[in-house]
Order: C-alpha cells, then sequence, then structure tokens
C-alpha cells in the first residue's frame, strides 16, 4: 500500500517584474498531512478538486503585487490561487458535512489537501454541479461574474440599440462569456478577437459571435474598419497595448470601454491599470468614451443575483461554457504559464483530483 502524503506547488523563482513566467519558476514539495483532529472550530478539511488558473496571479510572482487586493507570494513557500473545488473530507463548521461539494474564491491554496475556514467556502449543490463541478470555476463562479457583471453594469446595452460589441481574449474565460452576455442582453453585433485561428472558429461556431479576428496574423485596425464599419459602441477589453489602441481608436461617440483586465502588460514594469499614450487620452476625451476601471470584486451585493441568471440561461442552452483541463497538482505552474501565452480555450483549470 502507498503511503499517503500531502503536495503543494510553490514559487523556486520569481520571473522578474519584466520577465514572461516560465514552468522552472514553480514547484512541487511534500507538506504536512492536515488532520481532522487539528480542526479549529469552523475549519473544515478539504480535498482538492480543480483549481482556477487566472492571469491575475502574475502579479504574486513579483517582489510586490502591486494591487491592494492580493499580496506577493513568498520564495520556497505554498502558493494559492483565486479560487478552487473541493470535497470536504471532515468538517468542524455545522454548515458543511463530510463529502460536500465546496468552492471558494479568495486563497485557496495550490495543496492537495488543506484546512480552510468554513465561511470562505460556498456549498455546491449536487443537482448543479455534481457532473461538472468545475463549472464554478467558469460560468458559475468569478470569471462568469465578471464577464457578467462587466457587460451589465458598464456595457450600456439596450435591447433593439443596434450596438457593436468588441471583445479582445474572446477565446478566453471572460471573453468568450462576454460576448455571449452581450448579445444576450442586447448587442447586435459581436465580434471577438484572439491570437490563433482554432480560437476564432470556436469563437464564431460555438459561442455565437459574427466575427472574429486573428490578431497575431490580421491587421486589427483595417479589419474591424472592414467588419464595423458603423464603429464600435462597446469594448470589452481584457487585453490593453497595441491591440486595445486599434480597437479604441474606431470607437464612436459617447461608447464606452469596459477596463477588465490588461494582460498585454501583466508582464512589464507599469501599473495597474498601464498609462495611455496621450493621444488615446485626447480620444477618449474628444469623443466621451468611458473607461472607468472594473473589478468584479467591487460587486458583492449582485453575485447571488448573477449567478442565478447565468444558471438559467445554461440550462436553458442560451450559454456555451468551455474549458481547457491539464490533470495532476504538479502540473499547475506549465497551465499557468500556457494559459499566459494563449494555450487555453475557455477557462484554464488543474484537475487535482476526483
Ligand atoms: P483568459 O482565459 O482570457 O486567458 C488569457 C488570454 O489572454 C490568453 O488565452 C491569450 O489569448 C490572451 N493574451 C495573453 N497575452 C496576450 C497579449 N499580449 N495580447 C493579446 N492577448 C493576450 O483569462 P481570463 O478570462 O481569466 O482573464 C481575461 C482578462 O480578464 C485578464 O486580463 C484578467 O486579468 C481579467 N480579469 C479581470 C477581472 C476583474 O475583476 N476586472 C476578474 C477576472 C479576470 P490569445 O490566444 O487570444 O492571445
Amino acid at each position: 500500500m502507498s503511503e499517503r502524503k500531502n503536495l503543494q506547488v510553490t514559487l523556486l523563482s520569481r520571473p522578474g517584474v519584466n520577465g514572461e513566467p516560465q514552468e522552472s519558476n514553480f514547484g512541487i514539495q511534500e507538506c504536512p498531512i492536515p488532520t481532522s483532529e487539528s480542526l479549529a472550530a469552523g475549519d473544515v478539511l478539504m480535498k482538492n478538486l480543480f483549481l482556477s488558473v487566472d492571469p491575475a496571479l502574475r502579479c504574486r510572482m513579483n517582489e510586490d503585487s502591486g494591487v491592494h487586493y492580493m499580496s506577493a507570494w513568498q520564495l520556497g513557500q505554498g502558493i494559492d490561487g483565486l479560487g478552487g473545488v473541493g470535497k470536504v473530507m471532515s468538517s468542524n463548521d455545522p454548515v458543511f458535512q463530510e463529502g460536500d461539494l465546496v468552492t471558494g474564491t479568495f486563497l485557496w491554496p495550490w495543496t492537495a489537501e488543506f484546512t480552510i475556514v468554513g465561511s470562505n467556502l460556498r456549498k455546491l449543490p449536487k443537482e448543479i454541479y455534481g457532473n461538472h463541478p468545475s463549472l464554478a470555476l467558469s460560468l458559475l463562479g468569478g470569471t462568469g461574474l465578471t464577464a457578467y457583471l462587466g457587460i451589465a453594469e458598464r456595457a450600456h446595452l439596450r435591447q433593439g440599440g443596434n450596438q457593436t460589441v468588441v471583445v479582445s481574449a474572446a477565446g478566453g474565460a471572460t471573453g468568450s462569456l462576454a460576448g455571449q452576455i452581450a448579445r444576450l442582453l442586447g448587442a447586435a453585433k459581436v465580434v471577438g478577437i484572439c491570437g490563433n485561428e482554432e480560437k476564432c472558429r470556436v469563437v464564431r461556431e460555438e459561442f455565437g459571435f459574427d466575427s472574429a479576428i486573428n490578431y497575431k496574423t490580421t491587421d486589427v485596425a483595417a479589419e474591424l474598419m472592414k467588419i464595423c464599419p458603423e464603429g464600435v459602441h462597446v469594448y470589452f477589453d481584457n487585453v490593453g497595448g497595441d491591440l486595445s489602441t486599434s480597437v479604441i481608436k474606431q470607437m464612436v461617440s459617447n461608447s464606452h470601454i469596459i477596463l477588465c483586465g490588461q494582460i498585454a502588460m501583466y508582464s512589464q514594469d507599469v501599473p495597474y491599470p498601464p498609462p495611455i499614450s496621450a493621444e488615446l487620452q485626447e480620444i477618449l476625451q474628444q469623443r466621451n468614451i468611458t473607461r472607468e476601471r472594473f473589478l468584479v470584486l467591487d460587486f458583492p451585493d449582485k453575485f447571488e443575483a448573477a449567478l442565478q441568471v447565468l444558471a438559467q440561461w445554461y440550462g436553458e442552452g442560451k450559454i456555451k461554457v468551455r474549458e481547457t483541463t491539464v490533470e495532476g497538482l504538479e502540473n499547475a505552474g506549465a497551465a499557468f504559464v500556457s494559459m499566459m501565452k494563449g494555450g487555453n480555450i475557455g477557462k484554464q483549470i488543474v484537475k487535482v483530483a476526483m
């Protein structure tokens, strides 16, 4: 019989503020096995099933994360991510029982077995999640909330409003949902921008966008002019940099940018959000384009209602979800690096156990 052991992902080295993350930055090591006897009141002993892999973790690889809501990872220490799904092995919190499927958002250890405070957890009803627990990390979790609340709160879409929406990183977790949600909330035309032909195909054929542009092989500005001669009314920006400059230049007066993320700049030594050029600032001002920073965590009161809408749409087949799953805790670092380079379609997930 093999001896039971516990494993955790660690940060071995930092890529440097201007360095691309590498698999070699991550390690895996044995760590103590938590036991039910060591649980404090309110604690829950968890078996990790799925990890959420998120671009925002890039800033935690630096010595200073640069943001107030996340701390930097420490070298040689076990690391944690922005969410996961687990199974309760033992519980000292009356809300949770052995065998419950649960999810948590912040400070989810990249460790096979761990203890966590029960108040940080949400129970996942088996009738919704039993066959698909990772849905709590894609559509019915932080990713779906970001896409839904970004569009619902900031896009100013109207049914029959004849508005054109452009989404960057459209083949990814948030972008793929944002485009579909924009359509459901009234967008007349939805255009996605992404980094390879397969993603462009999926964005059009599975997610139902009207068009998709491969930014690696196409002149985005010229293509947008062809596809959207009416101009762009809403831009869901996951990327920033030159790509976003090309989109913003095609935006009409009184239009809206949802400043969701700026992944093109995450491995550069710039503050968040990165400063924009004087030319772009002038365009925003002259055309009265809104570009307020969007952070899903600013809308906790709206989470429950948003999840209900998303679950209903999903049940009715109105929204499609894709996940790219890598197996094994030891491959979590590689999954993160791959996602940062565009290796995922839909939500990047690590399956730890089942
Ligand atoms: P994705 O699933 O979209 O994965 C990231 C994608 O970004 C990659 O697949 C890649 O796709 C694309 N990408 C990477 N580098 C570049 C680049 N230089 N230029 C253009 N595209 C690039 O991740 P998420 O859906 O989890 O996150 C998307 C964005 O949303 C991120 O910016 C993230 O920080 C942000 N976010 C913001 C939140 C908020 O509250 N504001 C909450 C959650 C996420 P491709 O093949 O197309 O290049």
